[in-house]
């Protein structure tokens, strides 16, 4: 989509802090971390919220991956968050789905 953030970061027309890529995904740092390690990992093909998440094995692929990153980062034993916020009530403000992988603090359980 010519006008969404996340594609013009696949495309190359801005360039994000990439920490991981492939055919499918790719994975860059959040510009405002909320935890030492905030890292969003994106499918390449634009996807516009989790409930136009057609593709199981896509998504299957998606947490995957930020299991993987967390071995990488060497946080998964210690533990981290994965969020998916989705439309307006669950904070989404950029529609490209992406996975917040958050890490490196001890993370509090917020419901807002
Ligand atoms: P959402 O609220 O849609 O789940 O999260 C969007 C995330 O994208 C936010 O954490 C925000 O900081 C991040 N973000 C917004 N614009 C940019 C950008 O230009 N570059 C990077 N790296 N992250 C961004
Ligand atoms: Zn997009």
């Amino acid at each position: 989509m010519n006008d969404c953030l996340f594609c013009k970061m696949v495309t190359g027309d801005i360039t994000p802090d990439v920490v991981f890529e492939n055919d499918e995904f790719l994975a860059f740092n959040d510009i405002n971390p909320q935890a030492p390690i905030h890292v969003l990992i994106i499918p390449k093909r634009h996807i516009s919220t989790l409930n136009d998440a057609d593709d199981a094995l896509l998504l299957g692929k998606l947490m995957q991956t930020a299991a993987q990153l967390a071995k990488q980062f060497g946080v998964a034993e210690a533990g981290y968050r994965t969020v998916i916020n989705c439309n307006a009530h669950g904070g989404q403000a950029v529609y490209h789905l992406h996975v917040h992988l958050l890490a490196g603090r001890q993370m509090l359980w917020s419901p807002g």
